[in-house]
């Protein structure tokens, strides 16, 4: 068999997974019709999950509570760093996810999970009931972890990347 590159690799298994679609619907794993999926976090990871669920089955209500009103993605950062692009090309806008796809958002901070309950806590005391949650916040850094290092260390003269 000829070797395979990265593209056509991946290629072939969205082909995959794509085509497996019509075997998930929320009937096949949800006693609801309806059910809502609630995502923290509309980074990489979660927008990625709530395009797919959406594709898989439109009935699905998923609603992803984010920070922020944009995401500014780390991939291609660098290329800021050495003015190959500007801020605003890996600046992203919500806009296809909630036109496109149905997706629904809530800006601002989740503070809790209540698993027992079935439902999350916002920052401003909003509570969220979901049928199943997906938890995608990316990652934080422990800073004292590394000797000699702090945030003010990272954010002046040692960059964390
Ligand atoms: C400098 C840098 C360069 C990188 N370069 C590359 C690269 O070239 N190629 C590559 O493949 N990967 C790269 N990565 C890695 C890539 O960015 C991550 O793997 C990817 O962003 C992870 O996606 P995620 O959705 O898990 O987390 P994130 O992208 O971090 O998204 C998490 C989201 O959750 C939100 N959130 C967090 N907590 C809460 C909360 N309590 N309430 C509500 N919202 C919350 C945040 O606001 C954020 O939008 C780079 C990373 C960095 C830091």
């Amino acid at each position: 068999m000829p070797p395979i590159n990265r593209r056509e690799f991946v290629k072939v298994l969205g082909a995959g997974v794509i085509s497996s679609f019509p075997f998930f619907s929320a009937k096949t794993v949800f006693a609801n019709a309806h059910p809502h999926v609630v995502i923290v976090g509309g980074g990489t990871g979660g927008a990625t999950a709530a395009k797919y669920l959406k594709l898989a089955d439109p009935n699905i209500k998923v609603t992803i509570v984010e920070r922020n009103e944009m995401y500014h993605r780390c991939y291609g950062s660098n290329e800021v760093l050495t003015g190959h692009v500007s801020m605003d090309d890996i600046t992203i806008s919500y806009d296809a996810l909630k036109n496109i796809y149905g997706v629904n958002f809530i800006f601002g901070s989740v503070v809790s999970v209540e698993p027992n309950a079935q439902r999350i806590i916002l920052k401003d005391r909003t509570k969220l009931s979901y049928d199943r949650l997906i938890v995608s916040p990316g990652i934080d850094f422990i800073w004292d972890n590394i000797d000699g290092q702090t945030e003010i260390v990272a954010n002046t003269s040692i960059p964390h990347a």
